[in-house]
C-alpha cells in the first residue's frame, strides 16, 4: 500500500483497522540468489537498492535480534557530507543527495530535517583545518560556509563565547546537513525491500558459512542452513566476529559508543553543533529532546552498554560549550557497538573467498552513510565491481599503505 494524505483519511474513516503489517514475516527459504547478513540499516538498504536497482530479489536479509536494534536505533542521527578526502567526500555528497530525495523514494517519512550542521575551532589550527575542509568541500561542489566569531555570535548566541580554555573562533557551516528519525530510516528501507520481494528474516542469527574450494555457498543459521550464491556482512560492530567465522581477520577493532537524551524542551537549538575541542556534538528532536554524544568508551568490548566515566567527559564538554545545558534532566543514555576501522574510514569490497563481500568500519559515522553504503554496496555485490563513489573503499588499502586517514590520526581505531 502507499501511504498518503489520502489513505491516512480513509483509514481514520474506517477506526485505523484497515493497515497492513509494514512487513512480511516469511519463513527462510532453503537458497536465495544473495543473502545479506544484518538487518540494520546497511543491511536493509542493501536489500532495498539490490531490488530497486538491479532487479535483483530472490534475496534474504538474516537479523539476529528484530529490524532496527542495532546502532541503526541508537545513533544520534546527525546526516552531513562535510568531509575532507577524495576517497570519502563524493560518497558522503551521494549519500546526502540520496537523503535528500530519499522520503519519497521509498514513500515513509523519515523525519530528514536539514537544520545545518555546524563544526565549531577553538584555536588557530582548528580554524585553519575548518578553513581546508570547506574548502575541500567547495571544490568538490558541496556547500560549506566559514563563519567567524561575530557571525557565531549572531548564528549561536547561546554559546559560550566568553569561555578562556575554550574560546570560540570560528564555524564550518553545512546548511544540507542535518538529522533523520533513526528507525523510521530502517523501517523505510524495509518496508521498501519487503514490497519488492525481498525476505526479511528476524531472529535468525548466522553461526557460521558454508566455504568450500574458496567460494562461499551459503551460511548456517539458528534457523537452519541457508545456500547462496553470494553472501555480504553487514553487521557493524559484530564484523570481526563474522568475519572470524569464515576464517578472515580484519584491520578492525570494537569499541562502544554512547548516546543521551534529556526531557523534552521547547524549541532551543536550531541547529546540530559539534564542539570541536572537547568532541562534543548536540541537536534537539522533534520531540524536544536534546541529543547528544562524544568520545568512544576507550577499550575494546561487545557489550551495547558504556561506562560512567565518559557520561561525566562527555556531560563536562556539553557544558563548557553551551552551559544552559547544565538545567536539563538527563532522561536516558544507552550505547551501541562501533566498527571502527584503522583509519576511520569504512571498507565496501569482495573478500578473499569468492562469493563473500564485506561492509564495514563505519565508526562514529555509519548512519549518514546508510544510503550510499546500500547503493554502492548492491552495486559492488549485483556487477562485481565498485561503484565509482566507493572506489578507494578497498580492503587491501591497509597492506598498500593507501589509507584514507580523514582524522589525520593513523592507525589508532579508538582516537578515530
Ligand atoms: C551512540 C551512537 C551514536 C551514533 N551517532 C551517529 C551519528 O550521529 N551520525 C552517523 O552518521 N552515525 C552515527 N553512529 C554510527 C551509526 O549508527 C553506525 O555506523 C551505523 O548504524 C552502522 O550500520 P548499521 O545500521 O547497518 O548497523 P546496525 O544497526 O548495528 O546493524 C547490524 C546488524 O547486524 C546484526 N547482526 C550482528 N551479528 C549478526 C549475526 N551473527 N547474524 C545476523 N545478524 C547479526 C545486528 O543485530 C544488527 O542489527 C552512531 C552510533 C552510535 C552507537
Amino acid at each position: 500500500m502507499r501511504y498518503s494524505a489520502l489513505a491516512i483519511l480513509k483509514n481514520a474513516l474506517a477506526g485505523n483497522r484497515d493497515w497492513p503489517a509494514v512487513w512480511r514475516e516469511p519463513e527462510p527459504k532453503a537458497e536465495y540468489d544473495i543473502v545479506i547478513v544484518g538487518g540494520g540499516g546497511h543491511g536493509l538498504s542493501t536489500a532495498y537498492y539490490l531490488a530497486r536497482e538491479h532487479g535483483l530479489t530472490n534475496v534474504a536479509v538474516l537479523e539476529k535480534g528484530w529490524l532496527g536494534s542495532g546502532n541503526v536505533g541508537r545513533n544520534t542521527t546527525i546526516v552531513r557530507s562535510n568531509y575532507l578526502l577524495p576517497g570519502n567526500e563524493p560518497f558522503y555528497e551521494l549519500s546526502l543527495k540520496l537523503w535528500e530525495g530519499l522520503e519519497q523514494d521509498f514513500n515513509y517519512n523519515a523525519m530528514f530535517s536539514q537544520r545545518g550542521v555546524l563544526l565549531l575551532g577553538h584555536n588557530d589550527s582548528q580554524r585553519d583545518a575548518l578553513a581546508r575542509r570547506g574548502n575541500a568541500m567547495r571544490l568538490e561542489g558541496v556547500d560549506a560556509e566559514l563563519l567567524d566569531r561575530a557571525q557565531l555570535m549572531k548564528l549561536v548566541p547561546f554559546l559560550d563565547f566568553d569561555n578562556a580554555r575554550f574560546p570560540i573562533q570560528a564555524g564550518l557551516l553545512q546548511r544540507r546537513g542535518g538529522t533523520a528519525r533513526h528507525d523510521a530510516v530502517a523501517w523505510g528501507y524495509a518496508r521498501g525491500a519487503d514490497s519488492r520481494g525481498v525476505d526479511l528474516i528476524q531472529n535468525c542469527e548466522v553461526t557460521g558459512f558454508r566455504i568450500e574450494a574458496g567460494v562461499v555457498k551459503g551460511v548456517e543459521t539458528t534457523r537452519g542452513p541457508i545456500r547462496a550464491k553470494k553472501v555480504g556482512i553487514v553487521v557493524a560492530g559484530s564484523t570481526t566476529r563474522l568475519a572470524a567465522m569464515a576464517g578472515m581477520r580484519l584491520p578492525i577493532e570494537s569499541h562502544i559508543l554512547q548516546a543521551f537524551v534529556t526531557e523534552g524542551l521547547k524549541p532551543i537549538l536550531p541547529h546540530v553543533i559539534s564542539f570541536g575541542v572537547g568532541h562534543f556534538y548536540i541537536s534537539q528532536s522533534d520531540k524536544g529532546g536534546l541529543v547528544f554524544g562524544g568520545d568512544l568508551d576507550g577499550y575494546n568490548s561487545w557489550a551495547q552498554r558504556g561506562n560512567l566515566p565518559m557520561v561525566e567527559h562527555v556531560c563536562e564538554a556539553g557544558m563548557a560549550m553551551m552551559p544552559m545545558i547544565g538545567r536539563a534532566r538527563m532522561l536516558r543514555s544507552w550505547a551501541g557497538l562501533q566498527d571502527m576501522s584503522m583509519d576511520g574510514s569504512p571498507i565496501i569490497d569482495k573478500t578473499g573467498i569468492e562469493g563473500l563481500y564485506l561492509n564495514c568500519g563505519w565508526c562514529y559515522g555509519g548512519f549518514k552513510a546508510t544510503p550510499a553504503s546500500g547503493f554502492c554496496f548492491s552495486h559492488l555485490i549485483a556487477r562485481g565491481e565498485p561503484h565509482p563513489a566507493a572506489a578507494q573503499m578497498r580492503l587491501d588499502r591497509f597492506e598498500r599503505g593507501h589509507v584514507i586517514d580523514e582524522g589525520g590520526r593513523g592507525a589508532q581505531p579508538n582516537l578515530h
